[in-house]
């Protein structure tokens, strides 16, 4: 089955299976990359020390929650002045170390708590089948860069004038 349509396209992943519900899509996933740095002192590792799984939320599909199995292997970092035995394959892009969402849907649920706030947002987000809190969608606001606003040195009379009339 071609998963590209389903799977982010910057991470090397593998469909492996997948099961239908009248809610969700349940997608069982693997890593496809053959080695990962390590996160410590950056050495390049191919010894695989085991494997775990963790599950992902995405962006939902044909109106249903998807729920992805990623399985992560976990290496061994070679190099031996490194105080790091063993560390858990990152991805570069796409999904961050111990997130439970890829960036894709983390983007959306920002998108929708900067327009509407927390609480519209987590209602908002029902409507595409995503369960979110609203603490959530406001950590993912804290986390997002914002342009730098440089506060004024002068304010003038009709300046405050404009700002509370909205002009
Ligand atoms: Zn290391």
């Amino acid at each position: 089955m071609d998963s590209s349509f389903l799977l982010p396209s910057e991470l090397d992943l593998e469909l492996l299976d997948y099961e239908l519900y009248p809610d969700r899509i349940d997608l069982q996933v693997i890593s496809t990359a053959s080695s990962t740095c390590c996160p410590v002192c950056g050495h390049l590792s191919h010894k695989i020390h085991s494997c775990y799984h963790r599950i992902i939320h995405d962006l939902p599909a044909s109106g249903r929650r998807v729920r992805l199995q990623l399985q992560v292997r976990k290496y061994f970092c070679k190099n031996t002045d490194c105080p790091r035995l063993i560390f858990t394959e990152r991805f570069v892009t796409g999904l961050a170390s111990y997130a439970r969402r890829f960036d894709r849907l983390n983007q959306v649920l920002t998108g929708m708590g900067l327009e509407s706030g927390g609480n519209p947002s987590t209602r908002q987000a029902r409507y595409f089948s995503v369960k979110v809190s609203a603490s959530t969608v406001l950590r993912l606001i804290k986390k997002c860069n914002m342009p730098s606003i440089t506060a004024p040195k002068i304010i003038g009379v009709d300046d405050c004038r404009a700002a509370v009339a909205g002009v």
